[in-house]
């Protein structure tokens, strides 16, 4: 299997158009402690032909560009043969928006998801110009679903995991909250081999921790470092767990949990521009580099 990072960052991306804080007034200013990052989105793919999107960021159309193995073979192609969605917030699902040219797409998205795209918003018949535009593929969690390839099977297999979070922040009042507004995807092969891709997660749950102890690879939410971190930097009041995002430091942060997982590699995306791990040479990337735990960039390669 092989995962890249196409985009590491939280939505607003690394730096953020509105932000002046520490880190995006560093990397502004050219400071090698640090390095931009897009809005957060993984490739995957078994075969190196069909690569599956984990998320349509609003970047995607540069994140495309940036990764060879995604440029079209032939004068209409792409060897992109299906998005996965891991909720319906505007950071996981506006890219879709931008791959509006006539192009067949694949989408795997929850039912919650999936009605919140085409039942809430104008915008996404644009996706609807021709019979099978889209096909719309229902994920339920617990429930393994082929990925289907260009031409047949990919090999590859996702199962669905409930993770906890939130309905999408546009949908709020539209939309009653369901155990299918978050998901956390584990992408297997024939081989054994699995990733599990969790960037969203507001807290522990015993099917989460299962989950991603089973996988070699995990790419998990490293949203936020302290629950109160936008407080911190004068930008706000609400907290990390009142935005589904489960901060990685004190007793019962994630970092504990990170530590004790068995998995080959465990690689923070999803990463928010306040974030203090984005200085790499700060003493919170030294615990986190002690608790085996990466942080991810764009263009992060994992083969295994
Ligand atoms: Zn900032």
């Amino acid at each position: 299997m092989r995962a890249r990072v196409l985009g590491a960052a939280a939505g607003g991306g690394f730096p953020q158009w509105n932000c002046a804080c520490p880190n995006c007034v560093g990397v502004r200013a050219g400071d090698p402690a640090f390095r931009a990052r897009s809005q957060a989105s993984t490739a995957v793919s078994g075969d190196g032909r069909d690569w599956f999107l984990l998320n349509a960021s609003p970047d995607i159309r540069t994140q495309i560009e940036s990764f060879a193995a995604l440029h079209p073979r032939a004068p209409r192609d792409t060897p992109i043969a299906g998005i996965v969605l891991t909720n319906g917030d505007i950071d996981a699902v506006l890219g879709l928006l931008i791959l509006r040219e006539s192009q067949p797409l694949h989408v795997y998205a929850t039912d919650a998801v999936t009605r919140g795209l085409r039942e809430r918003n104008v915008l996404l018949r644009t996706l609807a110009r021709f019979d099978g535009h889209v096909t719309w593929h229902p994920l339920v969690p617990g429930q393994p679903t082929a990925l289907v390839g260009a031409g047949g099977p990919s090999g590859l297999v996702l199962t669905p995991v409930a993770l906890a979070g939130k309905v999408a922040l546009h949908l709020e009042t539209l939309l009653l909250p369901s155990g299918e507004d978050n998901i956390g995807l584990v992408i297997a092969d024939g081989g054994g081999r699995s990733l599990a891709y969790f960037p969203g997660l507001a807290g522990p749950t015993p099917e989460c921790d299962q989950r991603a102890r089973a996988a070699d690879v995990l790419m998990v939410d490293g949203t936020f470092y302290t629950d109160d971190e936008l407080a911190r930097l004068g930008l706000g009041t609400r907290r990390a767990r009142d935005m589904a995002h489960w901060p990685l430091s004190g007793p019962d942060g994630s970092l504990p949990w990170l530590a004790s997982l068995p998995c080959r590699r465990k690689i923070l995306v999803h990463i928010n521009n306040t974030n203090p791990i984005l200085r790499e040479d700060a003493p919170e990337r030294a615990q986190l580099t002690a608790a085996g735990v990466e942080v991810a960039h764009d263009g992060l390669e994992v083969e295994w």
